[in-house]
């Protein structure tokens, strides 16, 4: 069974107790698909026992740093497995999709003190519109939304993902202008829709949820609203919840969530 493993349920706040920015990990067959990189993610995933040398691919939904700022920590616990104790990653390489190359070329200037040359445990990968990945395991396609008011022009450099596993299916909003941007993602049904709220109201959100063909919602990268007032968000998805029959909680770090 495919599990979702927070790993950092907060948007890019000052640091607050017991809550971690963005990133959240796909397990499945005993492989790891990682989604988004908050600053502690890989402190995180060690101290659950998450075996990280079988981490195949990360995803990046854009390079703020409530998304990016553990990447730099996670690339260097691989290389002190390879390097410490002679271990492999899964693949030869860790393929890391991300809308810019520059950010991923920051956190290896970081591990690597300034001589990235010595580091190639990581392939890069764009991020466009389409199907990204595939393998045996999982299927992920990208589509681009507006959180970064792009138009276009120059590319765009914020998209929210879905998760094929199982034959389940996973969207995970990444940071959105409007929950509408996900229609197309959602499609004819969704089994578990992982939602922002770093940038809505809870309620809001939970109205556009119940009008989607969604089974499952989890709450992720909280804003004030949440963090301010955690009480009256839960009483709102469990009202929720037993008016419109869909499963709808807020998720905490560490919180594993079975597919
Ligand atoms: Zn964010």
């Amino acid at each position: 069974m495919a599990k979702i493993r927070f790993l950092g349920t907060c948007s890019g706040t000052e640091p607050i107790l017991g809550m971690h920015h963005t990133s959240f990990i796909l397990e499945t067959n005993g492989v790891n698909y990682w989604f988004d990189a908050g600053e502690n993610c890989s402190y995180y995933a060690f101290t659950s026992s998450v075996d990280v040398m079988n981490t195949k691919a990360l995803f990046i939904s854009h390079t703020h740093i409530d998304h990016t700022g553990g990447l730099a920590n996670l690339l260097h616990s691989i290389r002190k497995l390879i390097v410490r104790e002679n271990r492999s990653l899964i693949n030869e390489k860790l393929k890391v999709f991300i809308p810019k190359k520059e950010i991923l070329d920051c956190a290896v200037t970081l591990v690597t003190n300034g001589r990235p040359n010595d580091f190639d445990i990581v392939e890069y990968n764009s991020v466009q519109d389409g199907v990204l990945f595939e393998d045996r395991n999982v299927k992920v396609t990208a589509l681009h939304n507006r959180h970064l008011g792009e138009d276009g022009s120059n590319g765009w450099h914020s998209y929210s993902y879905l998760i094929e596993v199982e034959g389940k299916k996973i969207v995970f909003s990444g940071d959105v202008k409007n929950s509408v941007e996900l229609d197309e993602l959602i499609g004819s049904h969704c089994d578990l829709l992982l939602h922002e709220t770093g940038h809505h109201k809870v309620e809001k959100v939970l109205d556009y949820v119940v009008s989607k063909p969604v089974k499952k919602m989890r709450f992720i990268h909280h804003g004030r609203e949440i963090i301010n007032e955690p009480i009256k968000c839960e009483n709102l998805c469990a009202t929720y919840s037993e008016k419109y029959g869909v499963d709808i909680k807020i998720a905490r770090d560490l919180n594993v969530e079975e597919i």
